[in-house]
């Protein structure tokens, strides 16, 4: 079935991301909570029909590791997406207190799963794998959205901010500068996913802008410097299991299959972790932070006055 505007109940806005806005839509002919993302996008309309067709393959994505696609429209120079709702957000929103290691194998484990389906099974690669690109529901799953899909819906998108944190692989950050777009294999999300265990890990992004003068300087200690590694208080396999994905060479990071049959992740098949427990904890401490956060703005505007 196809989905249109007229259908959806509007709700709140669940985030904003630098091509658009996520909201919280109600479909009502089927009573299905869903998440629409609006898209800008510069171009003719001889254009649309061909991302439309292309985002057809997305019917296809079914998986459990991967959102749910629901479907597309367009209204004037914005394409409409209709995706699950995953009640608990994204994996940046849920890291702030570090991720323990028993949480973070499992997480890991539905990446990797969700990255070979793609690629084995639709031929795509993800090319924007990040924190913010994997969502969380409250059962404890976890699902991967945002893959490029089209080419197309790729060139059109109108940027408005570039983001001052890189998920890039060396190898593309140099491709990019170079203007090559030749450079993009299997392997650079790879990379992003080692980068995003990281992140996960700690809590913050591997490289802190703080330690860094401007976004060269970043893109540079990523090309040049060495990979960023788990601290010393995670186990030796999840730390191998990292920079087994953070080689500067794209050819000797692992293949994902490779990557399933770590240590680190055959130790998660034999464990259970209870995930929607850490779901709810690690909404709690967010809740209590932005709170915390309210309450220093708050001290500090009215200090200004
Ligand atoms: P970028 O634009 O650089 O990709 P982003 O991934 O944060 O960054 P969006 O993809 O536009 O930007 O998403 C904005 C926010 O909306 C996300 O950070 C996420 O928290 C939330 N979000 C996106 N999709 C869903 C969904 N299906 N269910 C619940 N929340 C979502
Ligand atoms: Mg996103």
């Amino acid at each position: 079935f196809a989905i249109n505007m007229s259908q959806l109940q509007l709700e709140d806005e669940l985030g904003k991301g630098a091509y658009g806005t996520v909201r919280k839509v109600l479909h009502k002919p089927t009573n299905v909570a869903m998440a629409m993302k609006e898209i800008r996008l510069e171009l003719d309309d001889s254009k649309l029909n061909a991302i439309l067709m292309e985002l057809d393959i997305l019917h296809r994505a079914v998986a459990p590791e991967i959102v749910e696609f629901y479907g597309a429209f367009f209204i004037e120079s914005c394409v409409y997406y209709c995706m699950e709702y995953m009640d608990a957000g994204s994996l940046d929103k849920l890291q702030a207190a570090g991720v323990p290691e028993d949480v973070l194998a499992r997480i890991t484990g539905a990446m990797v799963r969700g990255l070979k389906f793609l690629k084995d099974d639709l031929q795509i690669i993800h090319r924007d794998v990040k924190p913010t690109n994997v969502l969380v529901n409250r059962k404890g799953e976890i699902k991967l959205c945002d893959f490029g899909v089209s080419g197309q819906l790729e060139k059109s998108l109108a940027k408005t901010n570039i983001g001052c944190q890189s998920y890039m692989a060396p190898e593309r950050i140099k491709g990019e500068s170079q203007n090559n777009v030749g450079t993009y294999t299997v392997s650079s999300d790879v990379w992003s996913l080692g980068l995003s265990m990281i992140e996960m890990a700690i809590g913050r992004y591997p490289y802190p802008p703080e330690t860094y003068a401007n976004v060269f300087a970043q893109l540079t200690a990523i090309v040049h410097g060495d990979p960023p590694e788990l601290p010393e208080d995670f186990s030796d396999d999840s730390r191998d299991f990292v920079a087994r994905c953070l080689h500067k060479v794209p050819e000797l990071r692992a293949t994902y299959a490779e990557l399933l049959e770590h240590p680190f992740l055959q130790a998660d098949r034999g464990r259970s972790v209870d995930m929607p427990k850490w779901v709810i904890e690690a909404l709690g401490f967010r809740e209590k932070k932005l709170a915390e956060e309210r309450r220093q703005k708050l001290l500090h505007d009215t200090s200004a006055v």
